[in-house]
């Protein structure tokens, strides 16, 4: 039966003013399975009013109330990962495993927000002064909104969320209108864990949503991860309208094998980080970047046939390793660049574009693609194509490997496979890029720590959660106290100072 999926505002289910829907597909099949009300300014609106109504008193709630609120959001995701899955799954097409990992991910992000009294701690010093003490301390920035992207539809909003209404803030979440499901259970689990009505609320839409927020006086700050183009509309809006705002971006993510590495380990992590979720990971790995020409061809004759073999179907299959696109468009996309590809002059080893699935035959399938003789001038590797795409980018030794890597706009992520203990750290130290890996393809860092890319990756001055998550949710206050038994100065005319 097709669903509607509206908003979360004020606590309640709404189906909103605008009267617009957009179409949900399930791209296992191709056909739509339901729809998403298209918010605007009325929506936006009305969540932020029930935010401002809910969020001094959530700001007072005493800290270890909102921590626990946090522990029980934990268990109740874990009692429901099955049917959250499957929401991931029918929306946006990758497995059943691979949403399960995806969203651990971000329950990982749960339970590093369940130590908040630790994280707000702040700092004290005694006696700055004679008599004299000093605090910092940690204040919400009062409404937080969050943007995201169709490729995570848990792990995103779930970066965000936990942090942000464990600091002490109202949040307002607006999922990629491809698959909305998953959020809008999310957010209804965080309400049933504790989460007062309006404290979290999802507005659901595209552009007219999401420009709303960027003009509503009354948010403070926005997270929003996608593509750069729009990342880098919603900084410059966002902060032009006196917002505090991080906004993550798209990648291009080379992985460099030296002439040592051990071979296996770099095709299985090679398969994995490139194929995996058919590619639609903003830390795939999309560029091959082998050292040498005996490593590049050695590389080529044992991924060949791998890529041939993936088992491609309908996420929820058993045995699967790669589902559909998200989208008929994104499919027509990801073939036109493998198109451009062969005009370009690379090489195609292996060749997905015909894949038809058999009994889904409208379902938005392509089969891994592999390219040889792909030069950093051409555009498939240049651009982000965001599809089971790799280019073997073959150089002659790690100076030049290094060089396209640094070169490139993007700065997400990236990883050498080697045993040589020096090239690895010379790597680590010299690569312009947010998030480096040492034999590990897809450098991911854990919830304690914060995600974020550089150059055209991240725009913005944090990361998303671990402590970098905190300081962006939060403003610091410094607060002196001096009480009427300390020493007095008597009036002081020149600039202060302690001692
Ligand atoms: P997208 O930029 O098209 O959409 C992201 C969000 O922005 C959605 O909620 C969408 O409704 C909204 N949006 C889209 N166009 C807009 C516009 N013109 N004005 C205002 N809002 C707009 O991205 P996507 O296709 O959903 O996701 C894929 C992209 O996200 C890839 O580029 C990928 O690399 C990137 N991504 C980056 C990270 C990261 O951490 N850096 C993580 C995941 C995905």
């Amino acid at each position: 039966m097709a669903k509607d999926i509206g908003h979360l505002i004020g606590g309640k289910r709404a189906a909103g003013t605008s009267g617009a829907f957009g179409p949900i597909f399930d791209p296992a099949t191709g056909e739509e399975s339901g729809r998403v009300a298209m918010g605007g300014p009325d929506e936006v609106a009305a969540a932020v009013e029930a935010a401002r109504a809910a969020q001094p008193a959530w700001a007072d709630t005493s800290i270890v109330r909102r921590a626990r609120v946090m522990f029980r959001f934990k268990e109740l995701i874990e009692k429901n990962m099955d049917e959250l899955a499957k929401l991931v799954t029918s929306e946006h097409g990758k497995t059943i495993d691979d949403a399960k990992g995806s969203i651990t991910r971000g329950l990982e992000v749960v339970e590093f927000a369940c130590g908040i009294p630790q994280l707000l701690k702040g700092e004290f010093s005694h006696n700055v002064g004679t008599g004299v003490d000093l605090l910092s301390v940690r204040h919400p920035v009062g409404i937080a909104a969050g943007i995201t992207p169709f490729n995570f539809p848990a792990m995103i909003p779930l970066w965000m969320a936990p942090l942000a209404i464990a600091c002490g803030n109202a949040f307002i979440l607006k999922p990629s209108e491809k698959d909305p499901s998953c959020p809008m259970l999310l957010a209804e689990l965080l309400q049933e864990a504790g989460a007062p009505a309006g404290i979290i609320q999802v507005v659901n839409g595209g552009k007219d949503a999401v420009n709303a927020i960027l003009a509503h006086p009354g948010i403070a700050a926005v997270s929003f991860v996608g593509a750069t183009a729009t990342a880098e509309h919603i900084y410059r809006t966002g902060t032009m309208a006196g917002k505090r705002v991080q906004a993550l971006g798209g990648a291009k993510n080379h992985m460099v094998i030296m002439p040592d590495a051990d071979l296996d380990m770099a095709v299985d992590a090679l398969m994995g980080a490139a194929y995996g979720s058919a590619g639609e990971r903003c830390m795939a790995v999309s560029v091959a970047v082998p050292v040498g020409d005996a490593t590049a061809d050695a590389l080529i004759e044992k991924l060949a046939p791998k890529v041939r073999q993936l088992k491609i179907g309908p996420g929820t299959e058993a045995g699967v390793e790669m589902g559909p696109l998200v989208t008929r468009e994104h499919l027509d996309k990801v073939r036109s660049y493998v198109d451009l590809g062969i005009e370009e002059g690379a090489k195609l080893v292996v060749d997905g574009r015909d894949f038809r699935m058999q009994g889904y035959e409208n379902g938005f399938f392509i089969g891994g693609c592999l390219f040889d003789g792909v030069t950093e001038d051409m555009r498939i590797a240049r651009e982000e194509i965001f599809g089971p795409v790799l280019s073997v980018v073959r150089k002659p030794d790690y100076k030049s490997a290094v060089k396209i890597i640094n070169d490139h706009e993007y700065g997400n992520g990236t990883a050498i496979f080697t045993r040589d203990g020096d090239a690895a750290r010379a790597f680590a130290n010299e690569v312009e890029i947010g998030m480096v890996g040492v034999n590990v393809p897809i450098p991911v860092p854990m919830a304690f720590h914060s995600f974020g890319g550089w150059k055209r990756s991240l725009f913005g001055d944090h990361h998303t959660h671990g402590m970098e998550g905190v300081r962006f949710y939060t403003k610091q206050k410094a607060i002196t106290t001096r009480w009427p038994t300390g020493i007095r100065a008597g009036a002081e005319f020149k600039m202060p100072t302690m001692g």
